[in-house]
């Protein structure tokens, strides 16, 4: 039964309605957040302008008149008097209102001022005069057939059938803060007196919001700290080291230190699950690969897991390139494997004649079985959902949880966004590399964008060619297809062009990225299907055009293709106007900085990505705007996780059953 049903005025068809906007039963109802607030005050009518907004009360003088206009529009027009003066009223298509308004009746009409007529054309009229205080009214998001006003009434209602809730915050909180109880907060954000208690009320449930997910994170820990099934191994640090110093290359320190952080971490009775975050081009793809042998080492296998399987062809090549003087056994597992041989990874996972698999969401898509699966690494870690990363299961034990992501995130932030994992960084890129230099060139001046890429390909470089679409191309959007053509008129004659999207059959894609990395190919154009991972160190040059189409980070990622060697690199953002957020990219080329940038004037929305508040629980609370209360409430939590734990007097039995209704990794 829909307990919605028994509000009065909802029926099954606006329960149906209610149901669009996630209202499925009256708590749902009372939880559902006004997104803004209007303030009803009186208008100073003594200096309308035209078009203003107006709203007045006063007393109906005498009858309306109905005005019947064209194809059955009606008007009807009215006065009304308050102290200081006469007003004319009109109002469209609500005849049904004649009867009500009769002479002598006290009402509010809010609309706007039509100076020409000198009247006011009204869109509400309410029976009831304005209250002496500026009065606040809640705004909800709306669906067809569902206003504002009709969920404000149902609210209303459903406040009058509601049993008093308990508080679940701790009562010393609640003092401590002096925080509005449960029941008051609720009532007051959708019906509030006034500014002060409005406040009050997004505050406390805002510092729920944020005590809750902080607690949440909090046991998590706990659990995982306490797991029994956690794998604990004996790496030999000599071992890894004597692998390091084979490297083509010195590890950077914080490499270095990345990688003793994970092999501490693979030894330890802890279960791992650790977020290794390092801008692109920082090394972080050896480091996974040593993780991985560490744990081959140790006797267990390793699951490798990338977003795109342009990128999962490319690590493949490299770790059977790393690995080659290594007894360890790799393989590689996409959507276009084949049948036949996905049934023989199958198989040789289950028996462990495979120490390390690479691939892509097949690796969790399947029912794969694994003999003995120690650690999992997902690269770019922000492309997955949490869930998916829970879907690795190992009946006997637990395997460790790698997680790679080029989004520089502040340790405070990545607290909360990745909750219950350690961090390591890379900042410093490995010695030798230059600066990209980047430059913002508006569409006009494509000749001399030619010229640039023409020095490069001089060089015997080579060039990526990034446009946001694939084959339709409009005058705000540049297209593979399209670009192909202008650069085989531009180069054709001096060198090979080739080009990649999305919607290519993954073999001939992989077939252009290896001719790409052999060369036989010198200018690459492509959709943002590169956008991730992919490294070829002799190309120096990344050309992006309509980049006023992309957010700040992906542009940086898209720029971290190149500058993969020691080669002076270029990045060109195309844009028919100039835009201050693209130079800034020509100043900037720390990602770090740049994240911020972009979550300052985009908002969390892009940096979270699948954080949703489905996840998090944080409806109100936003960890950017509300950092100082996020700070409090972490504070709170570490405070509290135990006593809440251990209390056997039942005074948080709420509390504890929130807690229980996270499954987490079993
Ligand atoms: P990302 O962190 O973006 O995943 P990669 O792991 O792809 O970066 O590394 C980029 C390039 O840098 C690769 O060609 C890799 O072999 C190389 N590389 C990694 N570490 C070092 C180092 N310490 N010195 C020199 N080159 C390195
Ligand atoms: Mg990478």
């Amino acid at each position: 039964m829909n307990d919605l049903e028994s509000i009065q005025g909802i029926g099954p068809k606006t329960a149906e309605l209610l149901g669009k906007l996630h209202i499925h039963n009256q708590n749902d109802l009372i939880r559902f957040y006004p997104y803004r607030y209007d303030i009803l005050k009186r208008s100073d009518i003594t200096n309308l302008e035209d078009g203003s907004k107006v709203v007045i009360d006063g007393v109906v003088e005498g009858s309306p008149t109905i005005i019947y206009l064209n194809r059955g529009l009606k008007k009807m027009i009215f006065r009304i008097s308050n102290k200081k003066t006469i007003l004319n009223i009109s109002i469209y298509n609500q005849v049904y209102l004649y009867d009500e308004l009769k002479s002598g009746k006290d009402i509010t009409i809010i609309g706007k001022y039509d100076k020409v007529k000198n009247t006011i054309v009204a869109s509400e009229v309410r029976f009831e005069k304005l209250p002496i205080e500026p009065k606040i009214e809640a705004v909800y998001h709306s669906t067809s057939g569902l206003s504002s006003k009709n969920i404000s009434k149902f609210i209303s209602s459903a406040f009058l059938n509601k049993e008093e809730e308990k508080d679940i915050l701790p009562i010393g909180i609640m003092e401590k803060y002096n925080l509005f109880n449960i029941n008051d907060a609720l009532y007051e954000i959708h019906f509030p007196r006034d500014i002060l208690s409005l406040k009050k009320a997004r505050q406390r449930l805002k510092y729920e919001e944020l005590f809750m997910y902080l607690l949440k994170i909090n046991y998590m820990k706990l659990k995982i700290n306490n797991d029994k099934k956690a794998i604990s191994r004996s790496i030999s640090q000599d071992k890894i080291n004597e692998f390091i110093s084979k490297l083509p290359f010195k590890l950077t320190i914080d490499q270095l230190k990345a990688e003793e952080d994970i092999i501490k971490d693979l030894n330890s009775t802890k279960r791992m699950n650790r977020l290794l975050q390092g801008d692109v081009g920082s090394g972080k793809t050896v480091i996974a690969f040593i993780a991985s042998y560490g744990n081959f080492l140790a006797g267990y296998q390793t699951a490798m897991m990338v977003p795109t399987e342009i990128l999962a062809n490319q690590h493949y090549l490299n770790a059977k390139e790393l690995f080659k003087d290594e007894k360890m056994k790799i393989e590689l597992l996409t959507s276009s494997t084949s049948k036949k041989k996905k049934e023989e990874i199958y198989e040789k996972l289950e028996s462990g004649e495979i120490d390390l698999i690479i691939g892509t969401q097949s690796l969790i898509q399947e029912q794969i079985k694994y003999k003995n699966l120690g650690l999992v690494i997902t690269d770019e870690q922000h492309r997955f959902g949490v869930n998916q990363r829970d879907t690795f299961k190992n009946k006997e034990e637990t395997p460790d949880i790698l997680s790679m992501s080029a989004t520089p995130i502040p340790r405070t932030y990545a607290l909360t966004i990745y909750g219950d994992m350690d961090v390591s960084s890379i900042k410093t890129k490995p010695v030798g590399r230059k600066e990209i230099i980047t430059y913002f060139k508006k569409e006009k001046d494509m000749y001399d964008v030619l010229n640039l890429m023409k020095e490069e390909l001089d060089k015997g470089h080579q060039i990526y060619v990034i446009a946001p679409s694939i084959d339709e191309d409009s005058d705000e959007k540049e297209s593979v297809t399209d670009l192909e053509e202008k650069m085989k008129k531009a180069f054709g004659k001096i060198c090979k062009i080739g080009s990649v999207h999305g919607k290519m059959d993954s073999k001939d894609k992989s077939n252009i990225m290896t001719d790409f990395e052999k060369k036989k190919i010198d200018i690459l154009i492509s959709t943002t299907v590169i956008e991730v991972g992919v490294n070829v160190p002799n190309a120096s040059m990344i050309v992006i055009f309509n980049a006023n189409l992309f957010g700040l980070s992906t542009l940086h990622q898209l720029r971290g293709r190149v500058g993969r060697g020691d080669i002076q690199s270029y990045c060109i953002l195309i844009a028919k106007e100039y835009q201050e957020r693209l130079k800034m990219l020509e100043r900037c080329n720390d990602g770090f900085e740049i994240s911020e940038y972009d979550f300052q004037n985009r908002g969390e929305g892009d940096l979270f990505g699948i954080r949703q508040s489905g996840e998090t629980g944080l409806v109100l609370a936003n960890v950017n705007r509300d950092f100082k209360m996020m700070l409090k409430a972490k504070e709170d939590a570490d405070y509290y996780i135990d006593e809440i734990l251990n209390d056997e007097t039942g005074l948080y039995d709420s509390v504890k059953q929130e807690l229980m209704k996270i499954e987490y990794l079993d």
